[in-house]
Protein backbone atom coordinates (compact mmCIF):
# COMPACT_ATOMS: atom_id res chain seq x y z
CA UNK A 1 0.00 0.00 0.00
CA UNK A 2 2.75 2.50 0.96
CA UNK A 3 4.15 2.27 -2.99
CA UNK A 4 1.05 2.77 -4.55
CA UNK A 5 0.05 5.80 -2.03
CA UNK A 6 3.52 7.23 -3.11
CA UNK A 7 2.62 7.34 -6.97
CA UNK A 8 -0.84 8.93 -6.31
CA UNK A 9 0.79 11.94 -4.28
CA UNK A 10 1.05 13.69 -8.00
CA UNK A 11 -2.89 13.28 -8.71
CA UNK A 12 -3.21 14.60 -4.79
CA UNK A 13 -0.63 17.62 -5.59
CA UNK A 14 -1.80 18.07 -9.40
CA UNK A 15 0.35 18.11 -12.25
CA UNK A 16 3.05 20.53 -12.76
CA UNK A 17 2.86 22.69 -15.58
CA UNK A 18 4.37 20.39 -18.33
CA UNK A 19 7.40 22.61 -20.60
CA UNK A 20 7.03 24.60 -23.42
CA UNK A 21 10.13 24.49 -25.83
CA UNK A 22 11.22 26.09 -28.83
CA UNK A 23 11.58 23.60 -31.91
CA UNK A 24 15.07 22.72 -33.88
CA UNK A 25 14.11 21.33 -37.48
CA UNK A 26 12.42 23.19 -40.74
CA UNK A 27 9.05 23.14 -40.52
CA UNK A 28 8.20 25.55 -42.52
CA UNK A 29 8.14 29.07 -42.60
CA UNK A 30 7.06 29.84 -38.95
CA UNK A 31 8.41 29.64 -35.62
CA UNK A 32 7.75 26.63 -33.98
CA UNK A 33 6.95 25.68 -30.34
CA UNK A 34 6.18 22.50 -28.58
CA UNK A 35 3.93 22.11 -25.33
CA UNK A 36 5.54 18.25 -23.75
CA UNK A 37 1.99 17.09 -22.28
CA UNK A 38 4.04 13.69 -23.14
CA UNK A 39 6.19 14.71 -20.29
CA UNK A 40 3.63 14.33 -17.22
CA UNK A 41 5.42 12.11 -14.92
CA UNK A 42 2.91 9.15 -15.00
CA UNK A 43 2.43 6.40 -16.88
CA UNK A 44 4.35 7.62 -20.16
CA UNK A 45 1.87 10.39 -19.26
CA UNK A 46 0.00 12.36 -22.62
CA UNK A 47 -3.30 14.29 -22.31
CA UNK A 48 -4.68 10.99 -20.77
CA UNK A 49 -2.66 11.66 -17.80
CA UNK A 50 -4.40 15.46 -16.94
CA UNK A 51 -7.59 13.74 -17.59
CA UNK A 52 -6.92 10.77 -15.16
CA UNK A 53 -5.89 13.83 -12.44
CA UNK A 54 -9.30 15.19 -12.19
CA UNK A 55 -11.40 11.90 -12.38
CA UNK A 56 -9.03 10.98 -9.54
CA UNK A 57 -10.84 13.47 -7.74
CA UNK A 58 -13.70 12.48 -8.10
CA UNK A 59 -13.27 8.42 -8.20
CA UNK A 60 -11.84 9.14 -4.54
CA UNK A 61 -15.33 11.52 -3.51
CA UNK A 62 -17.67 9.05 -4.86
CA UNK A 63 -15.99 5.92 -2.76
CA UNK A 64 -15.96 3.78 -6.07
CA UNK A 65 -14.10 0.32 -5.60
CA UNK A 66 -13.93 -0.61 -9.13
CA UNK A 67 -13.19 2.08 -11.57
CA UNK A 68 -14.86 1.04 -15.79
CA UNK A 69 -14.02 2.57 -18.96
CA UNK A 70 -13.93 1.79 -22.09
CA UNK A 71 -11.14 1.86 -25.33
CA UNK A 72 -9.69 -0.29 -28.03
CA UNK A 73 -6.22 -2.23 -27.87
CA UNK A 74 -4.20 1.03 -28.58
CA UNK A 75 -5.83 2.75 -26.19
CA UNK A 76 -3.85 5.75 -23.84
CA UNK A 77 -6.42 6.13 -21.77
CA UNK A 78 -6.97 2.66 -21.08
CA UNK A 79 -3.52 2.37 -20.17
CA UNK A 80 -3.45 5.10 -17.80
CA UNK A 81 -6.98 4.42 -16.22
CA UNK A 82 -5.60 0.99 -15.68
CA UNK A 83 -2.45 2.32 -13.96
CA UNK A 84 -4.02 4.70 -11.66
CA UNK A 85 -6.38 2.30 -10.31
CA UNK A 86 -3.92 0.14 -9.30
CA UNK A 87 -2.19 2.43 -7.97
CA UNK A 88 -5.35 4.03 -5.79
CA UNK A 89 -5.80 -0.05 -4.38
CA UNK A 90 -8.87 -0.10 -6.49
CA UNK A 91 -10.08 -2.96 -9.32
CA UNK A 92 -10.36 -1.77 -12.82
CA UNK A 93 -12.85 -3.20 -15.55
CA UNK A 94 -11.89 -2.62 -19.46
CA UNK A 95 -14.70 -3.06 -21.63
CA UNK A 96 -12.70 -3.27 -25.51
CA UNK A 97 -14.17 -4.14 -29.07
CA UNK A 98 -13.17 -7.89 -29.62
CA UNK A 99 -12.45 -6.67 -33.80
CA UNK A 100 -9.33 -5.63 -32.44
CA UNK A 101 -6.75 -7.64 -30.30
CA UNK A 102 -3.52 -7.15 -31.74
CA UNK A 103 -0.78 -7.52 -28.87
CA UNK A 104 0.20 -3.56 -28.39
CA UNK A 105 2.33 -2.04 -25.63
CA UNK A 106 -1.08 -0.30 -24.20
CA UNK A 107 -2.59 -3.69 -24.53
CA UNK A 108 0.47 -5.29 -22.98
CA UNK A 109 0.77 -2.12 -19.82
CA UNK A 110 -3.12 -2.36 -19.45
CA UNK A 111 -3.01 -6.78 -18.31
CA UNK A 112 0.33 -6.03 -16.35
CA UNK A 113 -1.71 -3.32 -14.18
CA UNK A 114 -4.03 -6.15 -13.28
CA UNK A 115 -7.08 -4.60 -15.25
CA UNK A 116 -10.10 -7.50 -16.44
CA UNK A 117 -10.43 -6.28 -20.03
CA UNK A 118 -13.71 -7.37 -21.15
CA UNK A 119 -14.38 -8.16 -25.18
CA UNK A 120 -17.31 -7.81 -27.55
CA UNK A 121 -18.49 -6.75 -30.68
CA UNK A 122 -18.36 -3.00 -30.97
CA UNK A 123 -22.09 -3.14 -31.79
CA UNK A 124 -22.58 -4.57 -28.24
CA UNK A 125 -20.33 -1.69 -25.98
CA UNK A 126 -22.75 -0.13 -24.65
CA UNK A 127 -25.25 -2.55 -23.41
CA UNK A 128 -21.82 -4.56 -22.51
CA UNK A 129 -21.00 -1.40 -20.08
CA UNK A 130 -24.91 -0.83 -19.04
CA UNK A 131 -25.17 -4.80 -18.26
CA UNK A 132 -21.36 -4.80 -16.54
CA UNK A 133 -22.37 -2.02 -14.14
CA UNK A 134 -25.75 -3.38 -12.99
CA UNK A 135 -23.79 -6.46 -12.02
CA UNK A 136 -21.78 -5.29 -9.93
CA UNK A 137 -24.20 -3.30 -8.36
CA UNK A 138 -26.04 -5.92 -7.28
CA UNK A 139 -23.12 -8.05 -6.18
CA UNK A 140 -22.44 -4.31 -3.83
CA UNK A 141 -19.65 -2.74 -5.16
CA UNK A 142 -19.74 0.47 -5.93
CA UNK A 143 -18.51 1.14 -10.23
CA UNK A 144 -16.78 4.57 -11.54
CA UNK A 145 -17.40 4.80 -15.14
CA UNK A 146 -15.32 7.21 -17.25
CA UNK A 147 -16.64 7.60 -20.84
CA UNK A 148 -14.09 6.52 -23.39
CA UNK A 149 -11.02 8.52 -23.92
CA UNK A 150 -11.84 10.26 -20.73
CA UNK A 151 -14.24 12.82 -22.40
CA UNK A 152 -17.06 14.52 -20.62
CA UNK A 153 -16.77 17.66 -17.96
CA UNK A 154 -13.94 16.77 -15.43
CA UNK A 155 -11.76 15.72 -19.34
CA UNK A 156 -12.80 19.31 -20.18
CA UNK A 157 -11.33 21.21 -16.87
CA UNK A 158 -8.35 19.03 -17.06
CA UNK A 159 -7.68 20.29 -20.65
CA UNK A 160 -9.05 24.10 -19.68
CA UNK A 161 -5.77 23.88 -16.85
CA UNK A 162 -3.32 23.28 -19.94
CA UNK A 163 -4.63 26.48 -21.56
CA UNK A 164 -3.83 28.05 -18.46
CA UNK A 165 -0.57 26.91 -18.36
CA UNK A 166 -0.22 28.38 -21.96
CA UNK A 167 -1.36 31.54 -21.01
CA UNK A 168 0.76 31.81 -18.38
CA UNK A 169 4.22 30.52 -20.59
CA UNK A 170 2.63 33.63 -22.62
CA UNK A 171 2.72 36.16 -20.02
CA UNK A 172 6.39 34.95 -18.45
CA UNK A 173 8.04 35.39 -21.69
CA UNK A 174 6.35 37.67 -23.42
CA UNK A 175 6.32 35.03 -26.85
CA UNK A 176 2.51 35.11 -27.93
CA UNK A 177 1.52 32.30 -29.97
CA UNK A 178 -0.99 33.03 -33.24
CA UNK A 179 -2.09 29.35 -33.41
CA UNK A 180 -2.22 26.57 -31.28
CA UNK A 181 -2.80 23.43 -33.57
CA UNK A 182 -3.28 19.47 -31.50
CA UNK A 183 -4.31 16.12 -32.67
CA UNK A 184 -8.37 15.88 -32.51
CA UNK A 185 -10.07 12.86 -31.50
CA UNK A 186 -12.89 12.92 -28.60
CA UNK A 187 -12.98 16.41 -28.86
CA UNK A 188 -12.31 16.48 -24.96
CA UNK A 189 -8.55 18.81 -25.23
CA UNK A 190 -9.95 20.90 -27.78
CA UNK A 191 -12.98 21.88 -25.89
CA UNK A 192 -10.98 22.94 -22.86
CA UNK A 193 -8.68 24.68 -24.58
CA UNK A 194 -11.23 26.34 -26.35
CA UNK A 195 -13.33 26.83 -23.20
CA UNK A 196 -9.67 27.91 -21.14
CA UNK A 197 -9.03 30.73 -24.32
CA UNK A 198 -12.84 32.24 -24.36
CA UNK A 199 -12.64 32.83 -20.30
CA UNK A 200 -9.55 33.78 -20.47
CA UNK A 201 -10.41 36.72 -24.01
CA UNK A 202 -13.62 37.45 -21.91
CA UNK A 203 -11.58 38.43 -18.66
CA UNK A 204 -8.70 40.41 -20.61
CA UNK A 205 -10.56 41.56 -23.46
CA UNK A 206 -8.09 40.97 -26.20
CA UNK A 207 -7.76 38.08 -29.05
CA UNK A 208 -6.40 34.67 -27.88
CA UNK A 209 -4.41 32.35 -30.09
CA UNK A 210 -6.31 30.66 -33.05
CA UNK A 211 -6.62 26.92 -31.99
CA UNK A 212 -7.04 24.26 -34.55
CA UNK A 213 -8.02 20.71 -33.83
CA UNK A 214 -6.68 18.52 -36.23
CA UNK A 215 -9.14 15.00 -36.74
CA UNK A 216 -7.17 11.96 -36.18
CA UNK A 217 -10.49 10.24 -36.88
CA UNK A 218 -14.21 11.89 -36.58
CA UNK A 219 -15.62 13.35 -39.66
CA UNK A 220 -16.46 17.34 -39.98
CA UNK A 221 -19.68 17.87 -38.96
CA UNK A 222 -19.59 14.78 -36.32
CA UNK A 223 -16.39 16.08 -35.10
CA UNK A 224 -17.53 19.93 -34.92
CA UNK A 225 -20.52 18.98 -33.31
CA UNK A 226 -19.08 16.78 -30.17
CA UNK A 227 -16.48 20.08 -29.85
CA UNK A 228 -19.40 22.17 -29.64
CA UNK A 229 -21.23 20.40 -27.55
CA UNK A 230 -18.45 19.58 -24.72
CA UNK A 231 -17.50 23.57 -24.70
CA UNK A 232 -21.99 23.92 -23.65
CA UNK A 233 -21.41 21.56 -21.23
CA UNK A 234 -18.00 23.05 -19.35
CA UNK A 235 -19.02 26.69 -19.92
CA UNK A 236 -22.76 26.23 -18.72
CA UNK A 237 -24.66 29.60 -18.30
CA UNK A 238 -21.61 31.45 -19.56
CA UNK A 239 -21.80 29.70 -23.14
CA UNK A 240 -24.49 31.41 -25.03
CA UNK A 241 -22.56 34.46 -23.72
CA UNK A 242 -18.88 33.49 -24.37
CA UNK A 243 -19.04 31.39 -27.25
CA UNK A 244 -18.62 31.85 -30.81
CA UNK A 245 -18.39 29.74 -33.94
CA UNK A 246 -15.65 31.03 -35.47
CA UNK A 247 -13.53 30.09 -32.14
CA UNK A 248 -14.16 26.28 -32.91
CA UNK A 249 -11.71 25.51 -36.32
CA UNK A 250 -11.92 21.92 -36.63
CA UNK A 251 -10.65 20.11 -39.79
CA UNK A 252 -10.97 16.52 -40.96
CA UNK A 253 -8.57 17.36 -44.14
CA UNK A 254 -6.02 14.94 -42.48
CA UNK A 255 -7.95 11.82 -41.38
CA UNK A 256 -6.45 9.91 -44.07
CA UNK A 257 -9.32 7.33 -43.82
CA UNK A 258 -9.95 7.61 -40.17
CA UNK A 259 -8.85 6.35 -36.95
CA UNK A 260 -5.01 4.74 -37.21
CA UNK A 261 -4.85 5.21 -40.65
CA UNK A 262 -1.63 7.24 -41.80
CA UNK A 263 0.50 7.79 -45.05
CA UNK A 264 4.04 7.35 -45.79
CA UNK A 265 4.53 11.30 -45.13
CA UNK A 266 3.14 11.12 -41.59
CA UNK A 267 6.12 8.41 -41.42
CA UNK A 268 8.62 10.52 -42.57
CA UNK A 269 7.51 13.38 -40.26
CA UNK A 270 7.80 11.53 -37.58
CA UNK A 271 10.99 10.54 -38.24
CA UNK A 272 12.29 13.86 -39.08
CA UNK A 273 10.99 15.30 -35.63
CA UNK A 274 12.54 11.74 -33.93
CA UNK A 275 15.98 13.23 -35.65
CA UNK A 276 15.86 16.94 -35.34
CA UNK A 277 14.43 17.63 -32.39
CA UNK A 278 14.33 13.87 -30.50
CA UNK A 279 10.90 13.93 -29.65
CA UNK A 280 8.82 10.91 -30.70
CA UNK A 281 5.38 11.00 -32.03
CA UNK A 282 3.05 8.53 -32.94
CA UNK A 283 1.43 7.79 -36.02
CA UNK A 284 -2.00 7.35 -35.04
CA UNK A 285 -2.61 10.77 -32.89
CA UNK A 286 0.49 13.12 -32.59
CA UNK A 287 3.19 12.37 -35.74
CA UNK A 288 -0.75 12.50 -37.43
CA UNK A 289 -1.93 15.80 -36.56
CA UNK A 290 2.09 17.44 -36.70
CA UNK A 291 2.00 16.33 -40.63
CA UNK A 292 -1.31 17.76 -40.79
CA UNK A 293 -0.22 21.03 -39.16
CA UNK A 294 2.40 20.93 -41.84
CA UNK A 295 0.00 20.87 -44.60
CA UNK A 296 -2.54 23.36 -43.32
CA UNK A 297 0.09 25.74 -42.86
CA UNK A 298 1.24 25.71 -46.10
CA UNK A 299 -2.32 25.24 -47.78
CA UNK A 300 -3.38 28.49 -46.14
CA UNK A 301 0.38 30.27 -46.54
CA UNK A 302 0.97 30.77 -43.19
CA UNK A 303 4.30 32.41 -42.83
CA UNK A 304 6.06 34.09 -39.86
CA UNK A 305 3.76 33.18 -37.00
CA UNK A 306 4.47 31.61 -33.96
CA UNK A 307 3.16 28.10 -33.47
CA UNK A 308 2.52 26.12 -30.63
CA UNK A 309 1.97 22.34 -31.49
CA UNK A 310 0.58 20.09 -28.49
CA UNK A 311 2.22 16.90 -27.86
CA UNK A 312 -0.47 15.11 -26.61
CA UNK A 313 0.99 11.53 -25.52
CA UNK A 314 0.88 8.25 -27.23
CA UNK A 315 4.56 7.27 -26.51
CA UNK A 316 3.63 3.51 -26.22
CA UNK A 317 2.27 3.74 -29.80
CA UNK A 318 5.75 5.13 -31.05
CA UNK A 319 7.35 2.04 -30.19
CA UNK A 320 4.35 -0.22 -31.96
CA UNK A 321 5.26 2.03 -35.01
CA UNK A 322 9.29 1.03 -34.50
CA UNK A 323 8.17 -2.73 -34.78
CA UNK A 324 6.61 -2.01 -38.35
C1 LIG B 1 -6.70 10.63 -26.83
C2 LIG B 1 -5.53 11.28 -27.50
C3 LIG B 1 -5.69 12.44 -28.28
C4 LIG B 1 -7.02 13.07 -28.54
O1 LIG B 1 -7.50 13.76 -27.42
P1 LIG B 1 -9.06 14.02 -27.27
O2 LIG B 1 -9.18 14.76 -26.01
O3 LIG B 1 -9.72 12.68 -27.22
O4 LIG B 1 -9.52 14.78 -28.46
C5 LIG B 1 -4.56 13.00 -28.85
N1 LIG B 1 -3.35 12.46 -28.66
C6 LIG B 1 -3.16 11.35 -27.93
C7 LIG B 1 -1.79 10.80 -27.80
C8 LIG B 1 -4.24 10.72 -27.32
O5 LIG B 1 -4.04 9.61 -26.59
Amino acid sequence: MGIRMKQIALFERGIAPTPIVEMSGDYGKNRYYIKREDMIPFSFGGNKARKAAEFYKEIKASGADVVMTYGSNSSNHCRIIANMASAMGLSCHIISPEENREMLYNTRLVEDFGAVIETCPVTEVSQTIDRRIDAYRQAGRNPYFILGGGHGNPGTRACVNTYKEIAAYEEQTGIHFDYIFHASGTGTTQAGLISGKLLAEAERCQQGQKIVGISIAREEARGREVVRQSIEDYLGDAYPRLFKEDALLFTDAYRMGGYGQYTQDVRRTIEEVMAKDGIPMDSTYVGKAFHGMKCYLEKYQIQEKKILFVHTGGTPLFFDLLDK
